[in-house]
């Protein structure tokens, strides 16, 4: 094994949480150095982004670079069951920030963030997998493979792991645990949609519940061009009965709700359907001697409320500053300072992914006499503001939203039968 490379700052993976960390260190001059296993442009699932995520892409210098993918426009989320419809539009909402984001196709996107961060003067290279870890809070070291199979070591003097669904440092570390979660499965493609309904709204991710499986629901993320990306997540037993294959399964299930059947009846496919199993995650610890974990290499909820990117450039933003204090002799609470305010964002969105499967939230979305005030509240979380503590909504999430699933039960008028 070939020795003796150093930087400062080594970052596992070049996704969006990678890129944001790597484009905020390198634009205060640290020698950053990305590895990735693969080359972008590399298609990536995670297509709907929230509002939130603007704030994050500008404040480690990235918005323009996204800007110039001109990506579909998204101003909110449609919902459909049993023929009734609902929809929350993130402009109206408590929280102050920008109400409107993007729907993007990931392999540009990502490309474009990573790029960004190359052109801030992070060094970046591609083919080139982190399969070894030796942590220490001075040096901690990383062994790299590259595509020959040639092993070399890193020696860092922080290392932030940002390798998604790969799990880096918590395989390595043995800090990986299970999700609390329920293991779903998903089937996706992205279609041509040809969708002709003057009524479809393209700037709307669209949620659909089945029928008669509530706990069945499903995607439609418009992109630019008449393309989308359509999913369909459902227990995995669910799915098997649905056809013979995952392509039967993915196209019955999509017939069954009547709105997605309309909207997609001409839809082709243009990649075949793919099947992802069990993708909740989380992590003991977000933290260790030498190393932060951001984005899905830490914790993964589930992708109703297109959470996933948000967290992970809100991982990084908060990370990035901590490990240029701690390189610059400063002390940093691991803890404190990033683990805690993280987690409770995202227990916020755990919460509203809890009252989406159990029917508390769909019982409030779908309810049409609803006061615009806590509408507001609801919208600011689902636009990714699950951190601001004026929002009733995120300091006490799940008293609230099991009150007013309540209330809206005894008015169960507005409800679909
Ligand atoms: C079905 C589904 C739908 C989703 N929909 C949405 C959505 O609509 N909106 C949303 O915001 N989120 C969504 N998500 C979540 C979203 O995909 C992720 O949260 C997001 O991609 C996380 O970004 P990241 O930077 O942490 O990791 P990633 O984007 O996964 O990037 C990690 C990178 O690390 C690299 N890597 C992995 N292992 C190694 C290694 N050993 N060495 C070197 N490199 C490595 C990978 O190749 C990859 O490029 C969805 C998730 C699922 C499962």
């Amino acid at each position: 094994m070939e020795k003796g490379d150093t930087t400062d700052i080594a970052i596992i993976g070049a996704g969006p949480a990678g890129a944001a960390a790597a484009a905020w260190l390198a634009r205060q001059g640290h020698d950053v150095r990305v590895l990735e296993r693969q080359h972008f442009p590399r298609f990536s699932i995670g297509e709907s982004l929230l509002p939130q995520c603007m704030e994050h892409l500008a404040a480690c210098g990235l918005l323009e670079a996204a800007r110039a993918g001109d990506f579909q426009p998204k101003n909110g989320a449609a919902f459909c069951w049993k023929g009734a419809e609902a929809a929350i539009d993130f402009r109206d909402k408590f929280s102050p920030g920008p109400g409107t984001t993007w729907q993007v196709e990931r392999a540009d996107f990502d490309w474009r963030l990573i790029e960004g961060a190359r052109q801030a003067g992070a060094r970046v290279e591609y083919g080139v997998k982190v399969d070894g870890f030796a942590a220490d809070v001075l040096h901690p070291r990383l062994t790299l493979s590259d595509e020959r199979g040639v092993r070399r070591e890193l020696r860092a003097r922080f290392v932030l792991d940002a390798s998604g669904y790969g799990r880096v440092l918590a395989r390595l570390t043995g800090l990986d645990r299970p999700s609390t979660l329920a293991d779903r499965s998903v089937l996706f493609t992205h279609v041509e949609d040809r969708i002709r309904c003057p009524d479809h709204d393209r700037e709307k991710i669209l949620i659909g519940l089945h029928p008669r499986h509530p706990q069945v629901w499903y995607w439609l993320i418009p992109f630019r061009g008449g393309r989308a990306s359509v999913g369909v997540v459902a227990d995995p037993a669910i799915l098997e009965a649905a056809g013979a294959d995952d392509a039967e399964r993915f196209w019955t299930l999509l017939g069954e709700e009547p709105r997605f059947a309309e909207l997609l009846d001409r839809a082709t496919a243009t990649r075949e359907v793919s099947r992802l199993t069990g993708y909740a995650a989380d992590i003991e610890r977000l933290h260790g001697p030498g190393f932060a974990v951001l984005g899905n290499a830490g914790e993964f909820l589930d992708p109703v409320f297109s959470s996933g990117v948000t967290i992970a450039l809100d991982s990084a933003v908060r990370a990035a500053p901590l490990v240029e204090r701690q390189l610059a002799g400063g002390t940093v609470d691991w803890a404190a300072d990033f683990e805690t305010p993280l987690r409770r964002g995202v227990a916020t969105f755990r919460d509203f992914v809890e009252a989406w499967y159990d029917g508390r939230l769909p019982r409030i979305i779908f309810h049409d006499r609803q006061h615009p005030r806590l509408r507001g509240m609801i919208s600011s979380v689902l636009a990714g503001y699950a951190w601001d503590d004026d929002n009733p909504f995120v300091v006490a999430s799940r008293r609230r939203l099991d009150r007013l699933a309540e209330t809206c039960a005894n008015d169960a008028m507005a409800e679909p039968t």
